[in-house]
């Protein structure tokens, strides 16, 4: 295995984890070397308005708060390149990983902040309308419909969780559910159908979104009896799941039964000495970019006290 490059600190991915990471580990002198991926800037480049993240008093463009991310790290030092991680060898230190299928780097610390992707229907209008009333998160995108009409498919906990937090923003949720039955836990499935004002539709297919250049309403159908509707909303949801982006790093890292890399709580490090993890490929329960980017900091902090007490820095 030809190896062309040994690094301090290597960090994959260019979120909001990733970024922190590198404003961190340049501060410190680790001279970090940052591959960002195939979506630089993260799964906030395909939003338009963030509302929630501290120090922006009138929101920000989520593509202008990335390249502010991006801009300030580079500031910092961090050597910021365009490349994919392809696959890791974790077996002996320094550890190693492959670029772009060609040059592989060592690297005393790793930092992991691959982020997550949501998954999506698949219908060619939720792609058109993404950012424009199609959303995959609640929490960051509920506020924009408060007091109107909204729809969320989904049928575990994370789309009962989400189905209520928007119930308390909106008048009416109507909740569609591929089966007769929810995946959710009994709790959850109890506080949803208890809800006065989430109505469940049960085996419901979402048909097509409709809105020329915003969501103004949904068509589905009732895929036992084939009968199409439609119904005028402003917000569509979909709450299907979530793929964290760990696959190349399967077998060497302690994952939980969906791929999310495991980390010992309240620290970003993962099972092997000197590997760290940071934002959502770790957390599907917040999955926030200020839990991104306060886990990056995290990630950061814990390679350079790592580094330290090894003698590598
Ligand atoms: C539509 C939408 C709207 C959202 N709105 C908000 C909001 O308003 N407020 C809020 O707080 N949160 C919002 N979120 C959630 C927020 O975007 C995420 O929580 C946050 O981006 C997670 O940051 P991250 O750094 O962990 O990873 P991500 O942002 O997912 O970035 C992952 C990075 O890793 C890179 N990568 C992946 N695999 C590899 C590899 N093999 N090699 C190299 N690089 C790799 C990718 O290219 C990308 O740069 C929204 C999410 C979506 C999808």
């Amino acid at each position: 295995m030809a190896t062309n490059e040994r690094v301090q600190c290597l960090i994959i991915g260019s979120g909001p984890a990733g970024y922190t990471a590198a404003i961190y580990a340049s501060r410190a002198n680790l001279k970090p070397v940052l591959y960002q991926g195939i979506q630089p800037g993260g799964q906030l480049t395909i939003t338009t308005e963030v509302e929630n993240y501290p120090g922006y008093p009138d929101g920000i463009q989520g593509p202008d708060m990335m390249i502010n991310f991006e801009k300030q790290a580079a500031r910092m030092g961090a050597d910021i390149r365009f490349g994919l991680a392809t696959k890791a060898d974790f077996s002996t230190q320094p550890y190693k990983v492959q670029i772009d299928e060609e040059n592989w780097i060592e690297a005393d610390s790793v930092i992991i902040s691959t982020g997550a992707s949501a998954k999506w229907l698949g219908i060619e209008s939720e792609q058109r309308l993404n950012g424009y009333g199609v959303s995959a998160c609640a929490v960051c995108d509920g506020f924009f419909f408060k007091g109107k009409e909204v729809a969320i498919v989904g049928a575990g906990d994370t789309a009962a969780e989400e189905a209520l937090y928007l119930s308390k923003l909106c008048t009416t949720v109507h909740m569609f559910i591929r089966r007769d039955a929810m995946r959710a836990s009994k709790v959850m499935q109890e506080r949803v159908l208890k809800t006065s004002n989430i109505k469940v539709y049960w085996n419901t297919d979402t048909d097509e979104i409709l809105g020329d250049k915003k969501v103004s309403g949904v068509r589905f159908k009732n895929n036992k009896t084939g009968e199409k509707k439609e119904i005028a909303i402003s917000g569509f949801f979909v709450a299907i799941g979530h793929r964290p982006n760990s696959e190349i790093f399967k077998g060497w890292l302690d994952m939980d039964e969906a791929g999310y890399i495991k980390t010992i709580p309240g620290t970003s490090k993962t099972n092997l000495e000197g590997i760290f993890a940071s934002g959502d490929v770790q957390d599907k329960v917040y999955r926030q970019a200020i839990t991104a980017a306060g886990t990056g900091c995290m990630a950061a902090l814990d390679a350079e006290r790592y580094l330290s007490a090894k003698g590598l820095h």
